[in-house]
């Protein structure tokens, strides 16, 4: 079974063709720039060399267009032609408090992923498009909605509502909701199985640390708490987002700069952060070459950053009164042992202590904590696609 995985955002489109007889990638790419001038789709069949190719991208059709011309290419494609694809995988950002799973995608559920727009306003409308012209240039073939806010479902009231007006959450949905969630389902899962056991059998603390960053705290299988909230600005300090801080702050700085409420939400997303703490640098290879040279601003914003999410970790052990498995991912998470040994500094009173040399290596699943550490502490690399291509497949085969 091929299941195309689609990633629409506003103005690119990520793609993968996973083969499902042993999970491998056939072929994936990018397509930049829809709809501005330059558009260029990226495509790298499996075991090539990657292919550039520069071509008008007015709107996603014609991105969808290409992906699939490339797929079915005489010289590069890697299926014969689009009946080879057998089912359609997307990523969709919000499903409120509508969806808790995966879903087949039909009529019904395209009006109630349009009835969470206004939650997602840049990121849900991108996501139907893609869905739209894919059901329109591959009719008959069944198309699965993955969304990001469902994992995070099964939270209790006391972790989801804040403390406002309770018609703010009545009339106007306002709530934690948490972000990255089949990232963390993914890593959840593939640590129980990476240490022998069941999802079920523990309470495990993920910290997804990319450009956007959150930890999860998945108690037996579920998500019972995570880092994100309303919007995926809340939470831990990022590259360019602010994550918790003071709401008063909002209006006294939109004061101070002479901002409107949404020019001054675009600093807190865009312009804080590890980027806004130092002045340009959000890529931690950057900063740990300042820390290196002892550069206050990068130093600064590395211990902010570590300390963070520390503090959610001993949060969220509170949450599930403890933890057995604590897992490491994405960009930051699976590529620098500088940060992992930093978080696990504060983590002795867990009974944690780190093995360096294991620590020092990156990208696959390994433990880095000593055998006789309480907790095991894991760097698991994400998969979000796979993850989407596994729902998929679950529910498409029924
Ligand atoms: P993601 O959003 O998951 O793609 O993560 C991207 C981030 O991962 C980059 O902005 C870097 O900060 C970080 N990253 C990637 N590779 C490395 C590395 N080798 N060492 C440290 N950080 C890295």
């Amino acid at each position: 079974m091929n299941i195309l995985v689609i990633n629409c955002g506003s103005s690119s489109l990520k793609f993968q063709l996973i083969d499902m007889t042993n999970e491998s990638v056939a072929a994936k790419g990018l397509c930049e720039r829809i709809g501005i001038d330059g558009s260029r789709i990226v495509y790298s069949p499996a075991g090539k060399d990657k292919i550039t190719i520069e071509s008008p991208m007015p709107t996603h059709t014609e991105a969808i267009k290409l992906v699939l011309d490339c797929l079915t290419d005489k010289e590069n494609g890697v299926i014969d032609s689009l009946a080879a694809i057998n089912a359609v995988g997307h990523r969709v950002v919000h499903g409120g408090e509508k969806f808790a799973d995966s879903i087949i995608i039909n009529d019904e559920v395209i009006k109630v992923v349009e009835e969470c727009n206004e939650l997602a306003p840049l990121h849900n409308p991108a996501n139907l498009i893609g869905i739209n012209v894919c059901r329109e240039l591959m009719p008959g073939v069944p198309m699965v909605a993955v969304f990001d806010t469902a994992f995070h479902q099964t939270m209790p009231p006391k972790a989801y509502l804040y403390g406002l007006p309770i018609k703010a959450y009545k009339e106007y949905k306002i709530r934690r909701y948490g972000f990255h969630g089949t990232s963390h389902k993914f890593v959840s899962k593939e640590i129980a199985n990476y240490l022998g056991k069941k999802p079920e059998d523990l309470r495990t603390i993920v910290c997804h640390l990319g450009n956007g960053a959150s930890i999860c705290a998945v108690d037996h299988g579920k998500s019972v708490d995570t880092s994100m909230g309303f919007t995926p600005l809340a939470g831990l300090v990022m590259g360019t987002r602010s994550g918790d801080i003071d709401p008063a702050i909002v209006e006294y700085y939109a004061n101070k700069e002479g901002l409107t409420l949404a020019e001054t939400i675009n600093v807190l997303n865009k312009k804080s952060g590890m980027d806004g703490l130092t002045g340009g640098k959000s890529d931690f290879r950057d900063l740990e070459a300042g820390y290196n040279e002892g550069d206050e601003a990068c130093v600064n914003a590395i211990e902010i950053f570590c300390y963070n999410v520390a503090r959610f970790v001993g949060a969220y052990v509170a949450a599930m009164n403890g933890v057995d498995a604590i897992a490491f991912t994405a960009g930051i998470g699976e590529n620098s042992g500088f940060v992992r040994g930093k978080v696990c500094e504060y983590l002795g009173y867990l009974g944690i202590t780190i093995d360096p040399e294991e620590n020092a290596k990156r990208g696959e699943n390994l433990t880095i904590s000593t055998p006789d550490s309480k907790v095991k502490v894991c760097v698991i690399p994400t998969n979000e696609e796979l993850m989407i291509a596994r729902d998929t497949k679950a529910l498409v085969e029924g």
